[in-house]
C-alpha cells in the first residue's frame, strides 16, 4: 500500500470527445485507478448513461441504484452514491444507472442547470473528512447537457485522441464548446492535458496524426502514448481496470507512466 500523499488542493479533469470509442472511458478509469495507487484519494464521477466507467470499477449500477442522475435531477448529495472501489484503496466512484438517459432531457426546464454537478461537487468535497486530490469525470459522447455539466464542474479537460483518419473532425466543436463555456459558464476550464489512445506506432497513419495533434496542442500532449493491448479491452469484463487486472502489462503501465506525467504537470504548474 502507497504512503498518501500531502493534499495539494483538488485537481478536477472531465475526460471529453464527442466521439465514442476513442478511449474516454479507459483512460479516466485507469488513471484515476493509477493515481489512486501512486497514494492519492480520487473520485471517479460516471457522467455518460451507459454507466461503462461503473462497470469498469465494480461498482454496482443497475436501474434504481442511487446514482447521478438523483444527484443531477433530484437534488441528492453525492455523498449518499459514491460507492468505494472494491479493487483499489482510496478510490470511489459516482455510479451512472441507465435513468441517466433520461436526464439529458429533464436537465433542461431544471434552474441552474449546467451547474448542477458543480454544486454538487463543491458540497461534497467541502463535506469530506480526508481531502480528495483528484475528481475524473467520464463523459457520453455528446455535447449536451451532460457533457456541459461536466465541464462547468471541472478546472481541466482531458482530450483521448484515437489517432485515425477522422480523429481531428469533431474536435473543433468539442473546442468551439470549450470556448463558450470559458466566456459564458466557467473562466477556469483549459484544456490541460491530450492522451493519444490505441496507439499502434507501427502505422504510418497513426504517427502522422500523433504529430498533427502534436503540431497544434504542443506541449499539452502527453509523452506517453495509449497503446492498443487486449489486456486493456479485457479487464472491464472482469470489473477491474488494466492497473490491477495485468499490472506488468503494456497497457498497465503506459497508463500509470501517463498518470505520472501529468503529476508532474500538476507539480510545476
Ligand atoms: P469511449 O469511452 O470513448 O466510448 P472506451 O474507453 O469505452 O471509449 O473504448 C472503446 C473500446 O475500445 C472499448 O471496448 C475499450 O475496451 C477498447 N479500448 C480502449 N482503449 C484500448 C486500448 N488501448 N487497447 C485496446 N482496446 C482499447
Ligand atoms: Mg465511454
Amino acid at each position: 500500500v502507497p504512503a498518501r500523499r500531502p493534499w495539494t488542493g483538488t485537481r478536477i479533469i472531465t475526460v471529453s470527445n464527442q466521439k465514442g470509442g476513442v478511449g474516454k472511458t479507459t483512460s479516466a478509469v485507469n488513471l484515476a485507478a493509477a493515481m489512486a495507487e501512486s497514494g492519492l484519494r480520487v473520485l471517479v464521477i460516471d457522467m455518460d448513461p451507459q454507466g461503462n466507467a461503473s462497470t469498469a470499477l465494480s461498482i454496482p449500477h443497475s436501474s434504481g441504484t442511487a446514482g447521478i442522475y438523483d444527484v443531477l435531477i433530484e437534488g441528492v448529495p453525492l455523498a449518499d452514491v459514491v460507492q468505494p472501489c472494491p479493487q483499489v484503496l482510496g478510490l470511489s466512484c459516482a455510479p451512472a444507472t441507465i435513468d441517466l438517459a433520461g436526464a439529458e432531457i429533464e436537465l433542461v426546464p431544471l434552474v441552474a442547470r449546467e451547474n448542477r454537478l458543480r454544486r454538487a461537487l463543491a458540497t461534497y468535497l467541502e463535506g469530506q473528512a480526508q481531502e480528495v486530490d483528484l475528481v475524473v469525470i467520464d463523459c457520453p459522447p455528446s455535447l449536451g447537457l451532460l457533457t456541459v455539466n461536466a465541464l462547468v464542474a471541472a478546472r481541466e479537460l482531458l482530450i483521448p485522441i484515437q489517432c485515425e483518419y477522422y480523429a481531428l473532425e469533431g474536435l473543433s466543436q468539442l473546442l468551439k464548446n470549450v470556448e463558450l463555456i470559458q466566456q459564458h459558464l466557467n473562466s477556469d476550464l483549459q484544456v490541460s492535458t491530450i492522451l493519444l489512445t490505441m496507439f499502434d506506432g507501427r502505422t504510418r497513419l497513426a504517427s502522422d496524426v500523433a504529430e498533427q495533434v502534436r503540431e497544434h496542442f504542443g506541449d499539452r500532449v502527453l509523452r506517453t502514448a495509449i497503446p492498443r493491448s487486449v489486456r486493456i479491452s479485457e479487464a472491464p469484463s472482469h470489473g477491474e481496470t488494466v492497473i490491477t487486472y495485468d499490472p506488468a502489462s503494456s497497457g498497465a503501465l503506459s497508463y500509470a507512466e501517463a498518470a505520472a506525467e501529468m503529476r508532474t504537470t500538476k507539480e510545476s504548474a
